[in-house]
């Protein structure tokens, strides 16, 4: 007998051997609570990794969708972000679980994604410094642990907390995509530039949303001598 990392429930081992079949890449989840989540699989956005089938048609062109489109139009975004690759999508029950995580601190729930995450991104970060997003200091005070760092703890590369917030960001939901487009400054800066120069970061995060949060990081770990950044988050 095994216990679910999420609901806690025991559940059957016969589930967990499935795992050496091929047949399932949760074993720390039971099957009701694996059977919630979307795996990202199949046609996606070249760029930010979300699923075509999940929005109408007329908000694509060709491999891209109109967001990224959008966002590589920008002159001041354009080439920032190589790619974000993310596992599942940000369904009910994967925003259930990342806020239980969060403001629950239930941070062992975490464990359960890292040997899906691995597999599935392993030619994405196998040359790659992980970095994760940070919180803001007084946040991650709050709540004694990162979610992203977590995350990115369970990737088996080095992982490196060279980026910091500036300020104390500001509640981006009651923000407009244009707002958070056009923000001045950017609210992260990089601790320790010298052990970045010339490396492939992937930045690591729970979720994509608009984008702005992750590109601002590859913004200024670029601007310090990274070579690339690309990213990787638990939903989309
Ligand atoms: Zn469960
Ligand atoms: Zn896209």
């Amino acid at each position: 007998m095994s216990y679910c990392y999420y609901c806690h429930q025991a559940y059957s081992e016969t589930w967990s051997w499935a795992l050496f079949l091929g047949l399932a890449n949760f074993p720390l989840l039971c099957q009701t609570c694996a059977g919630k989540l979307q795996l990202i699989k199949g046609d996606i956005c070249r760029m930010c990794g979300r699923l075509f089938s999940l929005f109408p048609e007329q908000y694509r062109q060709g491999d891209f969708c109109n967001d990224c489109i959008r966002w590589e139009q920008d002159e001041e975004w354009k080439g920032i972000l190589q790619q974000n690759r993310s596992l599942y999508v940000y369904n009910d029950f994967l925003k259930e679980v990342i806020a239980k995580l969060k403001y629950r601190g239930d941070a062992e729930v975490m464990k359960a994604f890292h040997s899906v995450a691995r597999s599935s991104f392993k030619s994405i970060y196998k040359n790659a410094v992980l970095v994760p997003i940070p919180l803001s200091d007084e946040r991650h005070y709050e709540r004694g642990f990162n979610q992203a760092e977590l995350l990115a703890l369970g990737l088996g590369r080095p992982v490196e907390l060279l980026l910091k917030r500036t300020v104390h960001e500001e509640k981006q939901s009651k923000k407009t995509r244009r707002e958070r487009m056009e923000r001045k400054g950017n609210p992260f800066e990089v601790m320790n530039p010298s052990n970045i120069v010339k490396e492939n970061i992937v930045l690591i995060d729970d979720v994509y949303t608009t984008g702005s949060t992750l590109r601002s990081a590859a913004k200024v770990l670029l601007d310090t001598g990274a070579k690339t950044v690309s990213s990787l988050t638990l939903g989309r």
